[in-house]
């Protein structure tokens, strides 16, 4: 029999303050983009994906992600960027702040006793805002007015399949 699994990943969730501010942003988008919205209530940063997980293995997985210091920080979303290979149009961050990338090295410490293997690329945090993207006139987009993301938490998602579309449920939120 094979041991039931489901598809994780950390994430930071945003507040509805900063949902609410991406809205608004992407309301300014030209309305001819390629691709398909991405649904607001999938809007995050992966911190780190693990992919397919033994469900056996959740309560390990929670202790270890328990068990790091979750610094308070926050970063500030202020640029959009495109990546023609995963077809993805991102919003993103021209600088992204120490105790993010201190989070995501702790993650990957942390995980890797229990098989987890960190990914290899270098960590370049993003919210991915329309998928099936092939092209697109960055130089043409309106300026991003810089939007504040306070961090306090992160979470562990599951990521659920549901005909064309895919789920995203919170599982565990972490704090400080
Ligand atoms: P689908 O793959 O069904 O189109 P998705 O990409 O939104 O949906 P997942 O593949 O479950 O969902 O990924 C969840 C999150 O992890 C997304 O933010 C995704 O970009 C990110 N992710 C997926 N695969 C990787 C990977 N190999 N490395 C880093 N991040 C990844
Ligand atoms: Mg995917």
């Amino acid at each position: 029999m094979v041991a039931p699994s489901e598809r994780l990943f950390f994430a930071l969730w945003p507040t509805p303050e900063v949902v609410a501010a991406i809205q608004q942003l992407q309301a300014q988008l030209p309305p001819n983009l390629t691709g398909r919205a991405m649904p607001v209530e999938t809007w995050h940063i992966t911190l780190a994906f693990l992919g397919q997980w033994p469900v056996a293995q959740r309560p390990a997985l929670l202790t270890a992600a328990e068990s790091l210091s979750m610094p308070e920080f926050s970063l500030t979303l202020d640029q959009f960027g495109h990546w023609a290979k995963p077809r993805i149009f991102w919003l993103g961050l021209s600088e992204a702040p120490a105790p993010l990338f201190e989070l995501v090295q702790q993650l990957n410490t942390c995980l890797q006793p229990l098989g987890y293997q960190p990914e290899s690329r270098p960590y370049c945090p993003h919210v991915t805002l329309r998928r099936d993207v092939s092209r697109i006139e960055l130089q043409s987009l309106p300026r991003v007015t810089p939007i504040d993301w306070p961090v306090s938490s992160f979470c562990l998602v599951r990521s659920m399949a549901s005909g064309e579309r895919t789920r995203y449920e919170v599982v565990w939120r972490f704090e400080g």
